[in-house]
């Protein structure tokens, strides 16, 4: 049994991600300050979903707040295994209208954390990266080789910088690093800014759905337990990788759309809207280096997936149809 902190615990990956270690057997301090990035009830319903656990302890706190840091480290004591560090401003679209949240988070918080793990001797970290340091200039699957030079939005650019700062504090002080890149990842309870919950509410309530572009823009969907099973396989010691985590089978929004209209049995009122600038046309996952060193290759396909999705959608109607979009 092992030690470890997970930040942004509240969230959607990172909820995943608790209960998975929870049922391997291993002691969680999960730390989140709960934001309001978006509806809070939803990050309230998953902290419930852990909460039954004893081995589970949460502490709402801002990794942004050096002090704040400190005290989380002086609850999980000394024997703190490794840390997971999901806590973010996730989401392209925002991070133009409020750049400076995003760094203050991803790359001062970031930055934070790391300082707190060098201080108590952390020995591991997993980052949570994204596909979008990337950029546009890739054809075919994106493999970890790729220049990542040339991102579009300030998300993704704090996503990268806190890469670089991950590979400067390998490089200082030893800390082993597996860094995963995530390709947008679906499933229950997950987040209302993303395309997967707003499609399947709109569908099933008949509201109109806003598509953003003309469809054909190819996303390589990943599901949520998948995602979480190889955050947990890359705890071991690596030295410092960068590994992606994807589906490698992307499809077009369009056929996305079009599975969820047949997992429900209604159609779709779509109302296009002009595709986005800080968008990318397509996400693609080579994912190799995961089967090689992670042993890890995803188990879900799209249409299994949405399925859980929707299953959970009818389960929580009363709340998931109330969430603030
Ligand atoms: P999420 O927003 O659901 O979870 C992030 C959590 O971090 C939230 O609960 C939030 O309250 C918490 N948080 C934010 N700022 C904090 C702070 N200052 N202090 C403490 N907690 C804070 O997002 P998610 O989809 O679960 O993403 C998890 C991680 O994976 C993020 O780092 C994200 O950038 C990355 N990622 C996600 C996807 C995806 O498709 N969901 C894709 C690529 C990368």
């Amino acid at each position: 049994m092992s030690n470890y902190i997970v930040t942004g615990c509240a969230g959607f990956i990172g909820s995943y991600v608790t209960k998975l270690l929870l049922e391997q057997g291993h002691r969680v301090v999960g730390i989140d300050n709960l934001n309001s990035a978006y509806d809070i009830r939803l990050k309230e319903w998953r902290l419930k979903q852990l909460d039954v656990k004893e081995s589970f302890r949460f502490v709402r706190s801002d990794i942004r707040v050096r002090s704040a840091i400190k005290d989380v480290f002086d609850i999980a004591g000394n024997g703190c295994d490794g840390v997971i560090h999901l806590a973010a401003y996730a989401g392209v679209r925002y991070s133009v209208e409020n750049p400076w949240i995003y760094y203050e988070t991803n790359v001062t918080g970031t930055l934070n954390l790391l300082d707190a793990c060098v201080k108590n001797g952390v020995k591991k970290i997993v980052f949570a990266s994204s596909s979008s340091v990337y950029g546009n200039n890739v054809s075919g699957a994106f493999s970890e080789s790729i220049n990542t030079d040339r991102v579009l939005s300030p998300y993704a650019a704090s996503k990268k910088a806190a890469e670089e700062l991950c590979f400067s504090y390998k490089h200082l002080h030893g800390i082993d690093f597996t860094i995963l890149r995530f390709f947008t990842v679906y499933g229950p309870a997950g987040r209302p800014d993303m395309s997967p919950l707003r499609f399947v509410r709109w569908i099933y309530e008949g509201v109109p759905l806003t598509l953003y572009g003309n469809g054909t823009q190819r996303r390589d969907f990943t599901y949520v337990d998948d995602v979480a099973r190889g955050v947990c396989a890359s705890l071991k010691p690596l030295g410092y990788e960068i590994i992606n985590l994807g589906n490698n089978k992307p499809i077009e929004i369009i056929e996305f759309i079009k599975t969820i209209e047949g997992l429900i049995g209604k159609k779709a009122v779509v109302h296009k809207k002009e595709a986005h600038s800080a968008d990318v046309s397509a996400t693609w996952a080579d994912i190799s280096k995961a089967r090689d060193v992670l042993k890890w290759l995803p188990k879900y396909d799209i249409r299994k997936g949405l399925g859980l999705l929707v299953d959970w959608y009818e389960e929580n109607r009363s709340l998931a149809k109330t969430i603030e979009l």
